[in-house]
């Protein structure tokens, strides 16, 4: 098996492999406030995801991200999976992402999806304490450093070692048809195990937002357990049109077996404590209300006579 994919195949067999051990279900002994109990990395100070107070961030102005393979021309997206928490999608080939701010050059592994039940929530990320209905990522990792590294090699503590595209999606009123075939998919895979071979090309720069160039950047962790602190995250600030019958057919994937079988529900994790790490804003400096009120201050002052 080459490196790749060795890794791919490990993080989907240790997503199956957990699957027993935790839940999405908020209360449950297993439940997102008890994930300490299952790894007690989850407790630790540089968690995911978190919620992004604009004015707390520093702005800065990196080179725009270079993307290799995303549009098809080396890689391909060959099926989505039904993997128990969530729908998981394979990728064939090369696909990477530099740039950006980003340490290294990172290869794509993996392309997930969180939600909830209702629109109100399913974001992980939240922007000013405002939650999308669903949340998208792409999982890369740092390639050159670990090649013909195993994948406890990748997951024992580099910082670095992965870095995450997070892409939130927001309800429109049309279909968004880039999404067609992937909710064409979700239709054939609400029995967990399932899995369905895409029949027309996916391509992952059709799944991001038009703006690139403006998005949010910390230091945390994968958002379920073991939570390694290893992920370099990229929060994009435009979102991605979904329509509500869209929406649904995420809602309508199952988890679990014979009479244990239910909704995979809430499929994210609270927002985590910031404590004392950097979040950057990559972008054009959005106007706040404090500066508009000062700007029509100085109009009014002019005005009177
Ligand atoms: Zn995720």
């Amino acid at each position: 098996m080459e490196p790749l994919k060795a890794i791919s195949f490990l993080l989907f067999a240790l997503s199956l492999t957990d699957a027993a051990k935790w839940t999405y279900e908020r209360g449950a002994a297993t439940g997102p406030a008890n994930w300490g109990n299952v790894s007690a990395e989850c407790d630790e100070r540089r968690q995911s995801p978190i919620n992004f107070v604009h004015e707390d961030t520093i702005s800065v102005s990196w080179k725009p991200f270079k993307f290799k393979g995303y549009n098809t021309s080396t890689g391909s997206i060959p099926r989505i999976n039904n993997i128990g928490h969530t729908a998981m999608m394979d990728l064939d080939g090369f696909h990477s992402v530099s740039e950006g701010g980003l340490p290294t050059e990172y290869q794509a592994l993996q392309v997930h999806f969180h939600w909830g039940k209702t629109d109100a929530v399913g974001s992980e990320h939240t922007i000013d304490g405002k939650q999308f209905p669903l949340e998208m990522h792409i999982v890369h990792y740092a390639y050159i450093r670990f090649n013909g590294s195993d994948i406890d090699a990748v997951m024992s503590g580099d910082p670095d070692a992965l870095a995450v595209l997070g892409v939130l999606f927001e309800i429109g009123e049309e279909d968004n048809e880039e999404l067609a075939e992937i909710i064409k998919g979700l239709t054939e895979i609400t029995a967990e195990g399932q899995a369905y071979d895409f029949q027309e090309s996916v391509s992952l720069i059709d799944l991001l937002p038009e703006d690139k160039s403006s998005f949010y950047r910390y230091n945390g962790s994968l958002t379920t357990p073991d939570c390694h602190q290893i992920v370099t995250w990229t929060v994009f600030t435009e979102t991605v049109p979904i329509s509500q019958s869209q929406m649904e057919q995420f809602r309508a994937l199952t988890e679990g077996s014979g009479s244990e079988v239910h909704s995979i529900g809430d499929a994210f994790r609270p927002v985590q404590p910031v404590y004392d790490r950097d979040v950057f804003y990559n972008g054009a400096v959005l106007t706040t209300i404090p500066s508009l009120v000062l700007v029509m201050g100085l109009i009014m002052i002019h005005l009177i006579p």
